[in-house]
Order: C-alpha cells, then structure tokens, then sequence
C-alpha cells in the first residue's frame, strides 16, 4: 500500500505557508508504516508537530495513465486524515533544497478515520477540524486547486496505482502545531469522523 499526498493545493494554505500557488500538482510520499487508526497521536520527543486535516481517497483498483473522465471510478473508499508534518524541519528541509522526508514521515504522521465506501454527496460536504472545541481549520473540495480528478489522472502518469493506495488530496489553511492534552475532532458536515487525543510519546 502506498500513500500519496499532494502539497499545497488549497490556495490559502500555499499562501499561509509563503508558497506560489503551484501550476501542477506537487506529490511526496508518507512511508505506509505512518498509518495510524489509533485514537491517541503521540509527538515524537523534541518536534514541533502541525496538523493538516485533509480529505482521503482510497483506490480501489489498480491502474495507470487514467484519463480525467474515467479517473474517479478509481476511488473505492474515502475518509478523513490528518498528514502530520514536523513543519521547522520542512521548512529547513525545503530552505536547502533536499527532500522533506523524514518531515512527513515518523510513526503515526498519517492519521486516518475509519475508511467509508466512497459517495460524492459524503465528500462534498464541509470537513472541519476542532482541536479542542476551537475550529481550526475548514475545507471544501470546491476550494482546492487541482480536484480530485485531475490528482488521480496526473498522478497515474507518473507511476502506477495499486489496489489500497490512499491520496491524501491536501490541506486547507489553519494549519498549527499540536500540544499534549490537546483532543483533535475530524467532521465531515454534521457528522464526527473520528476523535484523537494528543500525547507525548
Ligand atoms: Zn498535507
């Protein structure tokens, strides 16, 4: 199973962050070892961890070189997640030009919720982060900047799919970083897809 992620593809986000708004699709990889369902985050020692609710896409069916048509009856399964970024190690990462890896990828930095067959009604719906009952961030599918067809046919172009894959299709704005004791609440419209309380590791 492989995850892919896609950087700064919601406008506000690019610009939280002092990034142009990107001309094509910019994707990085989380080892698969990173999937977390558990519902206790642990911060690994001595990082500064930011949280990134993103919309999550499972394909259900191998492929390659998808068209933009056909590309959304890849999709199986979605649910919600947060990409959990060590971000002044990004930053540092990014400011000498090397790859941001190990930023992206340490146990448990891809958080998922329980995974649900896959419904556009479900995805088109506002989803919303709380961290402890505050909002702090809010997306809509509608506002990112490449949608979710055109990520599955660009990336299919570039290697090929295996059944499982998950796309984490970005963040939007509010990113922040994550404290022990903080309780972290993933909804979708009106409905709570998964709770996640923070600790030290
Ligand atoms: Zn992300």
């Amino acid at each position: 199973m492989n995850i892919f992620c896609v950087g700064q593809n919601y406008t506000e986000h690019a610009k939280e962050l002092g990034n142009e708004i990107p001309k094509e699709p910019v994707f990085f990889q989380k080892a698969s070892s990173c999937i977390s369902k558990s519902d206790v985050i642990k911060i690994p020692t001595g990082r500064i961890i930011h949280h990134e609710i993103e919309l999550v896409i499972v394909l259900g069916y191998s492929g390659s070189n998808i068209s933009i048509d056909s590309a959304i009856n890849h999709i199986s399964h979605w649910c919600l997640g947060l990409d959990l970024t060590d971000r002044p190690r990004q930053n540092e990462m990014r400011k000498k030009g090397l790859p941001w890896f190990d930023s992206k990828s340490f146990p448990g930095s891809a958080v998922i919720t329980e995974p649900e067959k896959f419904n556009w009604k479900n995805i088109e719906e506002d989803f919303w982060l709380l961290n402890n009952d505050q909002e702090v961030q809010r997306g809509n599918i509608n506002n990112m900047v490449f949608d979710i067809a055109t990520l599955i046919s660009r990336l299919s172009k570039i290697i090929s799919f295996k059944k499982g894959d998950m796309l984490f299709t970005g963040t939007p704005s509010g990113v922040g970083p994550i404290s022990s004791g903080d309780l972290l609440e993933l909804f979708s419209g009106d409905h709570m897809k998964g709770s996640f309380s923070v600790v030290k590791a």
